[in-house]
């Protein structure tokens, strides 16, 4: 009985406080922005404790700013010029690992973009926007195979959705090396929408993964690659430590965190054309 009581005076709360972002009165005006304020300050702190439980003191200290290529995949079939196929990417993967390289997690990556030392000469972060079926049921076996960690960006609204990821997939997945980052909630471009609308598709997305599998989201893609100046200031109000986008390359922090560069991998590319694109960005 207690309980129930306790419950109805949360959910009352609850309400009042989703009632305040919809009102216009201006008692309520006041506390909105202290609010918005206090969320990603939260989300920092929790983040330097992700990011600080790293053990780095075996890490190679590097001349900064740390350069990393961080690949860019999609789907992994065939068909268009965004899906890889399943034996082109177990080539690029095999070729990872015959030539040494680390795969990072993002924590790790945040790390190495930020304090310049990496725990292995050759780093690099492999990562699939949009989250569809196959980076289950085809890249994930292949990522197991070669002992490899990637990072899957989401879309909110497709979790279970066709072709895409369900969330039982994403917690087997997250238990195993393969993170799961956010590509906002209604893939729209974010270049397009207002700076409150762009900071509601950032933390509502944020919000969801954090609770869905008891993390700490830190890094977001931004859909087609598309972003403004606000897009930047947005990203890190809703309490991401770093974005990545489209424009090619490997990432650097002096791009700015929250607009840090990717390789896009094509399909068609052999495991040799593959492992020297991946060599030429890190030069
Ligand atoms: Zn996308």
């Amino acid at each position: 009985m207690k309980n129930t009581k306790l419950i109805l005076i949360l959910l009352m709360l609850t309400g009042a406080m989703y009632g305040c972002s919809s009102h216009e009165a201006k008692g309520e005006e006041t506390a909105k922005p202290k609010a918005a304020q206090q969320a990603p300050e939260r989300s920092k702190k929790e983040s330097q404790q992700n990011t600080a439980s790293i053990d780095t003191a075996d890490w190679i200290k590097v001349n900064g700013p740390a350069r990393i290529p961080i690949l860019m995949y999609h789907s992994i079939s065939s068909g268009n010029s965004l899906r890889v196929p399943e034996a082109e990417f177990r080539g690029h993967m095999k070729w990872l690992k015959d030539n040494g390289y680390y795969t990072l997690t993002p924590e790790e990556a945040y790390i190495v973009l930020t304090q310049d030392k990496m725990p292995s000469e050759k780093c690099v972060l492999i990562t699939f926007d949009d989250g569809y079926t196959d980076n289950f049921e085809k890249a994930y076996p292949i990522l197991k195979d070669y002992e490899m960690k990637a990072t899957i960006f989401m879309i909110g609204k497709s979790v279970g959705r066709k072709n895409h990821l369900t969330e039982r997939q994403m917690k087997e997945m997250a238990e195993h090396g393969i993170a799961i980052e956010s590509h906002t909630i209604n893939h729209v471009e974010l270049n397009g929408l207002a700076p409150e609308q762009q900071l509601s598709e950032m933390t509502r997305s944020k919000t969801l993964f954090d609770g869905m599998l008891k993390q700490n989201t830190i890094m977001l893609s931004y859909p087609v690659g598309h972003y403004n100046a606000e897009t930047l200031k947005q990203a890190e109000k809703a309490g991401y430590q770093m974005a990545v986008t489209t424009e090619p390359g490997a990432a650097a922090r002096d791009q700015g965190m929250y607009a840090l560069h990717r390789v896009r991998i094509s399909p068609g590319m052999s495991p040799d054309a593959f492992g020297r694109m991946v060599e030429h960005s890190r030069q």
